[in-house]
C-alpha cells in the first residue's frame, strides 16, 4: 500500500515503500528522488544532479559534493520513477482519493502520461521558453523566473564568468509579455507552488525605472502579486484564500544604480510589488570593492539598501566568502561587518555569504597572483564563513546563510 507522503498546493510528494520518496509538480514533472541515502533532482531543462555525501570533514556547504547524471543515467532514473509510479497505479489512485487536500484535477493520470520521449520534449520546451538561467540568489531557487533581459549590463567583475559571453539585451514589453504567457502555460498546474516571481537576468533591477514598471505592471496582469501593505499573517491568509498568489517581485540590483534611483521610485515599485532585491556587496573593504571592479562603490551600496528600507522593500546582500585571499582577510571580514552594519538590516533582509570561486586566467587569478593575494585554504575559507555569520546573527538582525553557486540549477 502506498504512503502518500504529502499534497500541498501545486505539488506531490508520494512514499511507495521502503525509504524512497518522489516529489512531483502539478503537472506530474518529476522534481526529487530520495533513495537508499541518495538524493536526485531534476532540473526543468530536464538534467538530473546527484548530491553525494560529504567526503571531508568539514561540513561547510561547500564540502557537498554533487555531480550532473549523463543523458543515459538521468533517463534511467526518470524510466525507473514512473515505472514504480505506474506499477502502484491502482493504490496511488485510492491513497489519492484520500488526501487532503486534494491534488489537482487529473494530475495522477496526467503523472503517469509522463515517459521518456514526452520528458525529453518538456526539457526542449523549457529552452524555448527561457534562455539558460544564470543565478538566483537562494531565496528565489523556486521562484517564477520572468527574464526581462539577457545577460548583465556591467559584466565586468573580475570573479564573474556567468554572462561573460552574453551580449545584453533588455526585452521590449511585448517580446515580454510573450515570454511571460509562455512562462505560465510552461508551469501550468505547478504554479501555486512558486511564491515568488523574479526578474531575471543579471541585475535586472538595475533597468530603468519607467521599463520595470511596464515589465512588472505586465506580470502582475497575469500573475496575481499580493497588495503592498500586506504582510506576514495577512499575507499568509491572502495566498491561502487562492489557488495561485505571489508574495511579490525580487530581483538583483547594483549598487551604482540602486543609489541613483530616487526614493520617489522605490516607493512606486513597492507599490507594484517589489519586494526584495538582492545586492551584491562582496566586500566592504573599499580597495577590494575597486579591485573587484564591481559597479559603484561601497558608499552606493550602503545607499541603494537605505533606500530600498525607505520604500519598505527588503535586501538581501551578498558578500564573498574568501574575496582578497590571505593578504586582505582581516580587512574583508572587518569593513565588511562595519558595511552590513551601516545598511542596518532587520528581519526582513538576507545576507549570503558566498564563497569565492576562481576561474583560472579570470582577471581576478591575474589580480591576484599580480598581488601575491593567495587563496584561502577550505578551512580557512569555513572559517571566515564562521566567523561573518556569527557576527551577524543576533535577536531582530537579518537571516544569514552560506551557500554556493555551484548548487544552483532551475
Ligand atoms: S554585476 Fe553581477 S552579474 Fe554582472 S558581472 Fe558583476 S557579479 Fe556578474
Amino acid at each position: 500500500m502506498p504512503l502518500l507522503v504529502a499534497v500541498k498546493p501545486g505539488a506531490v510528494a508520494v512514499s511507495l515503500g521502503g525509504d524512497s520518496v518522489y516529489a512531483f509538480d502539478g503537472e506530474g514533472r518529476l522534481l526529487a528522488v530520495h533513495t537508499a541515502g541518495r538524493t536526485f533532482q531534476r532540473a526543468l531543462d530536464g538534467r538530473v544532479l546527484e548530491k553525494l555525501p560529504s567526503q571531508t570533514s568539514l561540513k561547510g556547504p561547500w564540502e557537498r559534493r554533487r555531480r550532473w547524471l549523463s543523458e543515459t543515467a538521468a533517463g534511467g532514473v526518470l524510466t525507473a520513477v514512473y515505472g514504480e509510479m505506474r506499477r502502484h497505479a491502482a493504490d496511488l489512485e485510492q491513497a489519492l482519493g484520500r488526501a487532503s487536500p486534494p491534488p489537482p484535477a487529473g494530475w495522477l493520470e496526467a503523472t503517469l502520461a509522463w515517459d521518456g520521449v514526452r520528458l525529453a520534449a518538456d526539457g526542449e520546451r523549457f529552452r524555448s521558453v527561457y534562455a539558460p538561467v544564470g543565478m538566483l540568489p537562494p531565496d528565489q531557487y523556486r521562484a517564477v523566473v520572468l527574464q526581462a533581459a539577457f545577460g548583465c549590463p556591467w559584466n565586468r567583475c573580475t570573479f564573474c564568468t556567468l554572462y561573460r559571453s552574453q551580449r545584453f539585451r533588455v526585452r521590449t514589453v511585448e517580446e515580454f509579455a510573450e515570454h511571460i504567457a509562455g512562462v505560465r502555460a510552461f508551469f501550468g498546474a505547478a504554479l501555486p507552488s512558486r511564491r515568488w516571481l523574479f526578474l531575471g537576468e543579471g541585475d535586472a533591477l538595475s533597468l530603468p525605472t519607467a521599463r520595470l514598471v511596464a515589465f512588472m505592471q505586465a506580470a502582475a496582469g497575469i500573475f496575481p502579486v499580493a497588495p503592498s501593505g500586506l504582510g506576514g499573517r495577512a499575507l499568509q491568509a491572502w495566498r491561502a484564500e487562492r489557488d495561485e498568489g505571489y508574495v511579490g517581485f525580487a530581483g538583483f540590483l547594483d549598487a551604482a544604480a540602486g543609489a541613483r534611483r530616487p526614493p520617489r521610485e522605490y516607493a512606486d515599485l513597492r507599490v507594484l510589488g517589489l519586494r526584495r532585491a538582492h545586492v551584491g556587496l562582496e566586500t566592504g573593504h573599499a580597495p577590494l570593492y575597486e579591485a573587484l571592479n564591481k559597479p559603484g562603490d561601497v558608499a552606493a551600496a550602503i545607499t541603494a539598501v537605505a533606500r530600498l528600507h525607505a520604500a519598505g522593500i527588503g535586501a538581501g546582500v551578498i558578500v564573498l566568502v574568501g574575496a582578497g585571499g590571505r593578504a586582505l582577510a582581516a580587512a574583508h571580514v572587518r569593513d565588511t561587518l562595519d558595511t552590513l552594519e551601516a545598511m542596518r538590516l532587520g528581519p526582513d533582509d538576507l545576507v549570503y555569504l558566498s564563497r569565492l570561486r576562481v576561474m583560472p586566467d579570470s582577471p581576478y587569478d591575474r589580480w591576484a597572483r599580480a598581488e601575491r593575494a593567495v587563496a584561502l585554504a577550505p578551512d580557512e575559507l569555513l572559517a571566515q564563513d564562521r566567523l561573518l555569520a556569527e557576527a551577524l546573527r543576533r535577536p531582530g538582525g537579518p537571516h544569514v546563510a552560506s551557500y554556493d553557486i555551484e548548487e544552483f540549477f532551475y
